[in-house]
Parts: structure tokens; sequence; C-alpha cells
């Protein structure tokens, strides 16, 4: 994918000035076109860079080739800073099968396993990464924080917090972009309750020792102060999926309850289209302390 028409900076340039400035880049994951629409309408309304993220599950019903397509598409007729982005991504074939695809960056996230593989197959994704002509960011993951963005009954088993130790080994061995740490944070909602605290001490400590710029994953449901705090402290990203899900859920059963004899789906689905838009443009505000 080439950046024709896009005169803007590129996403390793803007996450640096992100990194300078104490903000964090939004990043939104979709399943659609309304997910979509509604994450570029709020961006282009704040006027503030925007990546687009899609999971395994999510590109493999979106398609992989027609996602980039639809990203390409908004960065270059509209020149504005909007990314694609693999979000969890669990082999090698995958990670390759998105960067030919022309993604801007992806995740290798090998955290559920031991930490040896995890750091052999991520460095194995950023060596293929480098070799293919053009800038693409390589993210890894350290530390479970579960897999799912949805509403839990519980804590998922197994979550942890990464070590400044372990954190400096992982980098160091594998070379990556940016670096997605356990920091007190998991994936979706719980059902019946605030979710464990944020640590942006431990965000901090980790930031300063390996110097890369920091990824916070499952932000869906935390404060704006922590969040802020974890963005001071070295996130330069910051993921919220659940949110945006539950919006689009609560949306679309209400237009169907309201219309129950409208079919034309554009009319349907318009109310979800505006509610991923507030919801993003919440977070964006928050992201960028406007
Ligand atoms: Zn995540």
């Amino acid at each position: 994918m080439s950046l024709m028409n896009y005169t803007g900076k590129t996403l390793r340039e803007l996450v640096a000035d992100a990194r300078s400035k104490g903000i964090a880049i939004g990043h939104f994951n979709i399943s659609n076109l309304e997910g979509l629409h509604g994450t570029f309408n709020a961006a282009k309304e704040l006027n503030v860079p925007v990546i687009i993220g899609v999971s395994e599950g999510e590109r493999e019903f979106v398609g992989v080739h027609e996602a980039a397509a639809l990203v390409k598409e908004l960065r270059e007729t509209h020149n504005f800073p909007i990314f694609l982005n693999a979000d969890h991504t669990y082999s090698f074939e995958k990670v390759k099968e998105a960067i030919d695809a022309g993604f801007d960056a992806v995740i290798f996230d090998g955290a559920k396993g031991e930490m040896d593989d995890n750091i052999r197959e991520t460095k194995r994704c950023v060596e293929y990464a480098r070799g293919v002509g053009r800038d693409v960011l390589v993210e890894a993951e350290l530390g479970f924080i579960g897999q799912s963005s949805r509403i839990n009954d519980a804590v998922p088993e197994g979550v942890e917090v990464t070590t400044v130790e372990d954190a400096v080994k992982f980098v160091t061995g594998t070379g990556i972009d940016l670096f997605a740490p356990a920091v007190g944070n998991i994936h979706g909602l719980l059902r019946d309750g605030p979710k464990p605290p944020l640590q942006p001490q431990r965000v901090r400590e980790i930031s300063e020792a390996t110097g890369l710029p920091l990824v916070l994953h499952g932000a869906s449901g935390y404060e704006t102060d922590v969040v802020r705090a974890c963005i001071k402290a070295g996130v330069a990203i910051v993921h919220v999926n659940t949110e945006i899900r539950v919006a689009f859920h609560d949306a679309v059963k209400d237009a169907l309850t309201a219309h129950p004899d409208e079919v034309a789906p554009y009319k349907l689905m318009k109310p979800a289209v505006d509610a991923i838009q507030a919801v993003v443009k919440e977070k964006l505000q928050m992201f960028n302390f406007l």
C-alpha cells in the first residue's frame, strides 16, 4: 500500500510526537463499516490521528485486504492520519498475511506461552517486517491480560503484571517498536463492578527501563484520571474495543425495537454509527487531553 495522496506524518512519527507531548493515540477495533465510519467521524471531528484495529477474528469477518483497502481509501481521499493495525495475532503466518496486505502495524501476541517462545516468534515477525521495504511497526505483548473483548463475570485466570526485568529482557531480545506490558489492565469489562486497578508506576518503570513507547490494551471501563496517569508515564497508544461493541449492540437493539417494520439496513444502522462515534470521541478527548 502506498501513501499516494497522504502527505502527513508516518505512524512512527506520530507515536513519537504523542510521547513527546505526553498524550496518546486512540486505537479502536472495528468489525464492519459502521465501526469504521463511527471511528473515522470522531477522529475527523477532533482532528487527531487514529488507529483502526482488527483482530484475527475481526479480520476474518471484514477481510484482510478489504480492511486495508478501506483504511487506505479514507487516508488518501481525506489526507487524514488514519492507520491500520493487525491487533492480537497469534502466529507468524497471520502477521505475514497482514503485512503483505499493507497493514501499517502488527501485534504478535505470544503472551500466553513461555517467554523464550514469545521472544523467538516475535523476533521472526520483526525480521520479516524489516525486510518488506516500507515502515511497518511491530508490537508485542508480555504478561497475560485475558484474550477477549467482552463482558466478563470475573477477572480471567492467569492474569499477571509484567516485571521491569522481564520487560527489558523481552524488548532487548526482540527489537520491537512498541511494547504492551501487563500493568493491571485486563481485556473487556467486568459485569459486576470495576476492573482491577491500573498501575501507572509500573508503566513509568517499564517505560524508563525499555525506552519504548508503550501500548495500553483493554482500556474500556477505566476512569479518565488513571488512564491519563498511564499516558503521562509512558503509554503512547490506548486500545478500546468492548465499550464500542456495547454501544453498537445497544444502538442496534434499540433501533430494531423502535422500528419493527423497518428493513433498510442503512436506516437501522445509522444510530449505531452515531453511538460508536460518541464513544470514540469521548475516548479520543481523554487520550489527547482535549
Ligand atoms: Zn488487546
